[in-house]
């Protein structure tokens, strides 16, 4: 296993600049995902780790070794893909054992690789099958193994579950970080699908336009969004936009429904004055009870229920605040309905719920 360095990668095709001025640390031994839309360059960027292209400017670097001019098969990286890109016309052993033959590994110790690559992802019993006689997750099994067994510094995984249905593709995120934790291997994940990175990642960067909007944990990254891009890229969220009228902690937001104030820290500076928008995801938000003892109200939202959405162990409102913003919100508890449609509501977040970002452009 390796580490990832990567200081100012950038990579046009014509007039699309696909990746931007990235620049990534990736540890030794981490699941790490890149993600963001389609087209925002995740693709491109696993290329150019593996060697496919050559970056227009920046260094790509293995355990501190710049490895930009080195060729794809003299890196030692392991390829998962979304369409497996197994050989039809081999057994799963044989797709297994064939980059063993590649680099002339002797046959006895292939033998005991393969059966050692076939065992970590549960296809020990399936060596003699063709591929078409597999299932989608278990062909992608073996793309698995077969990207183990060469023993690589780093494996890069591109959309490898997309091809498999819900409960598949549930089952397979548990699988992949189960090999990744007993190999202990480098990891380096694409997707555009949020749930798998916040379920898998030790840590992702969020991209945007062939630029990274931000990296971190996962925990962080839905918390502390940088920017209302990776806020509403990464689950759900609600923006009540104002003007900031404090940049001090406690922040205040003027906003056409009332005063909103965040103790969060911005990310980004912020002077007073500037158009912003404060993110409040859904879960932060509850409903004011109408007969909760008095006092002074901070960060209250009033409103009209539009709709609700019961779930069992939880129910969904939609509510429409009085300057028609549209608010979702989260009941944990749904023993009863607290409002039904067409209802006044009042609704009210904590200040430590409340991220205050940048107007997007
Ligand atoms: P997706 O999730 O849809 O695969 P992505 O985030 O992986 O998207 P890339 O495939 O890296 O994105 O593409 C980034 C941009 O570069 C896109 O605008 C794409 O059209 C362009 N691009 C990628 N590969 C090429 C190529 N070989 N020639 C020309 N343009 C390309």
């Amino acid at each position: 296993m390796v580490s990832l360095t990567l200081q100012g990668i950038t990579r046009k095709f014509g007039d699309v600049t696909a990746v931007d001025d990235v620049s990534l640390e990736i540890t030794r031994g981490e699941l790490f995902f890149l993600l963001g839309p389609s087209g925002c360059g995740k693709t491109t960027l696993l290329r150019l780790i593996a060697g496919f292209y050559a970056p227009d400017r920046g260094n790509i670097l293995f355990d501190g070794q710049d490895v930009t001019r080195t060729p794809p098969h003299r890196r030692n990286t392991g390829m998962v893909f979304q369409n497996y890109a197994l050989w039809p016309h081999m057994s799963v052993w044989e797709n297994v054992a064939y980059g063993l033959g590649l680099r002339k590994v002797p046959s006895s110790e292939q033998k005991d690789r393969v059966s050692e690559a076939l065992r970590m992802v549960r296809m020990d019993a399936y060596g003699e099958r063709s591929p078409n006689q597999l299932s989608g997750g278990q062909q992608q099994r073996v793309a698995l193994a077969r990207a183990l067994v060469i023993q690589p510094d780093v494996v890069l995984l591109d959309e490898p579950l997309s091809n498999l249905d819900a409960r598949l593709r549930l089952e397979m995120r548990d699988e992949i970080r189960r090999i990744h934790d007993e190999t202990g291997t480098t990891m380096i994940y694409v997707t555009h699908d949020q749930k798998e990175a916040l379920s898998m990642a030790d840590r992702m960067a969020v991209m945007d336009m062939g630029a990274v909007a931000q990296t971190g944990d996962p925990r962080s990254i839905y918390a502390r969004p940088v920017s209302a891009f990776v806020a509403d890229f990464i689950g759900e969220t609600n923006f009540v936009a104002g003007r900031l009228t404090s940049a001090e902690t406690p922040l205040s937001v003027e906003t056409a429904v009332g005063v909103l104030h965040s103790t969060v820290e911005p990310a980004e500076g912020l002077s007073p004055g500037d158009e912003v928008v404060c993110s409040v995801r859904p879960e932060a938000i509850r409903v004011s009870e109408p007969d909760a003892a008095g006092g002074e109200e901070e960060n209250v939202l009033d409103g009209v229920v539009r709709q609700t959405v019961y779930l069992g162990d939880h129910e969904q409102y939609s509510v429409r605040l009085d300057d028609g913003t549209l608010v979702k919100l989260v009941d944990h508890h749904p023993g009863r309905r607290r409002a039904g449609p067409g209802a006044p509501i009042r609704l009210k977040c904590d200040a430590s719920q409340v991220v205050v970002l940048g107007k997007p452009g």
